[in-house]
């Protein structure tokens, strides 16, 4: 995700803040006050923590975690894969809240011994209390929020976990995504009728998010079987290592290419010029400029019996519309996401027919 500054890097995960993070925390600095703002960083703890529960216990399974990224409405840990296995999809989605509720507890017993304790429950509305009895409320009104069972909240998952494991993971995962948009429909219906912006907003984020999951999954279980050779681009232009920005714009223009490997005399793959890349570049050096110094470098080589999945997997992670294919140091093809959206297409209306 775009608009995100690092912050950290905790146990080998970029700890990352989105823009809108920051600006939340302004407005409440300026508007609330120093104390106002310091609630906001305390709470910001505390889902930090809860994102580094779900990012353990994935660790305990082999699976890593790039980065995780603090948004105004919560964080979001971005594993490297999900585990296919239910029952280690469950233990990580309820890694998070079990942390969660031992922030509550732990906020609850100080509110307790000090001769304050506040109900178990607290009201939706924001009434005005102390420092630690707002952050134990905000926090008992997250766990509750993120064991909603809809994606890509840690219900949703932990309904998801639980049906796959009857059901298969891919009518697991459509049932789990069909509740959670339905959920998203009430919450909105209700944020609509009461003028709730926030949960308006909140509506949304679940209805998007359990669509995409269920297309996630969709695409890696058609995927299953293919390697790498299977499914790259073999026909494709290449620029030279000496080519400028003019002859890489030509070559644009003229065919449906996008992105163009830049090789050196031996077919060694020095980088890609994405179309983004040559904007850029243009704007910047001029049509005189080299590729090389638009180009994007230290690019991820696949292998051509890599898997589909990983392969998808790979290029998602790099970010970058399209990945090499190198055996034996030289450029054999590309791996596009349109490639791949084209051969999904093509396998489901096989499968279907
Ligand atoms: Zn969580």
């Amino acid at each position: 995700m775009t608009w995100s500054l690092r912050i950290a890097r905790i146990a080998g995960t970029d700890v990352k803040v989105h823009v809108t993070f920051l600006l939340l925390l302004g407005f409440f600095w300026f508007s609330g006050g120093p104390a106002a703002g310091l609630l906001l960083l305390a709470l910001f703890g505390c889902v930090l923590l809860h994102e580094f529960g779900h990012i353990g216990m994935a660790a305990r399974f082999g699976v890593r975690t790039p980065d995780v990224i603090l948004l105004p409405i919560g964080g979001l840990a971005r594993l490297e894969r999900m585990p296919e296995e239910p029952k280690q999809e469950l233990l990580i989605a309820i890694a998070g809240p079990a942390v969660t509720l031992v922030i509550a507890a732990v906020f609850y017993a100080w509110l307790a011994v000090n001769g304050t304790p506040p109900p178990l429950l607290p009201s939706l509305r924001v009434d005005p209390g102390g420092f630690i009895e707002t952050l134990y409320r905000i926090n008992v009104l997250l766990l509750l929020f993120n064991l909603l069972p809809a994606f890509p909240l840690d219900g949703g998952r932990v309904l998801r976990a639980i049906l796959s494991a009857r059901l298969g993971l891919v009518r697991g995962t459509r049932i789990a995504a069909s509740v959670g948009q339905m959920l998203a429909f009430v919450i909105g219906f209700y944020a609509i009728m009461n003028g709730e912006l926030l949960l308006l907003l909140i509506a949304f984020f679940i209805f998007t998010g359990a669509g995409g999951e269920a297309t996630a999954v969709e695409t890696r279980i058609a995927g299953r079987g293919l390697a790498v050779r299977d499914m790259m681009v073999t026909d494709f232009r290449t620029l030279p290592i000496y080519a400028t920005l003019a002859d890489a714009a030509e070559l644009l223009v003229a065919g449906e290419q996008r992105e163009f490997p830049v090789v050196d005399n031996l077919g060694g793959v020095e980088g890609l010029l994405t179309r983004d890349d040559l904007v850029r570049g243009l704007a910047a050096r001029g049509a005189g400029g080299m590729a090389r110094d638009a180009m994007s470098s230290g690019l991820v080589h696949l292998a051509p019996d890599l898997t589909f999945d990983e392969a998808v997997q790979r290029l998602r992670a790099s970010r970058l519309p399209a990945l090499p294919v190198v055996d034996g140091g030289r450029l054999i093809g590309l791996v596009t996401l349109d490639n791949i959206t084209d051969l999904l297409l093509i396998r489901r209306a096989v499968g279907k027919s």
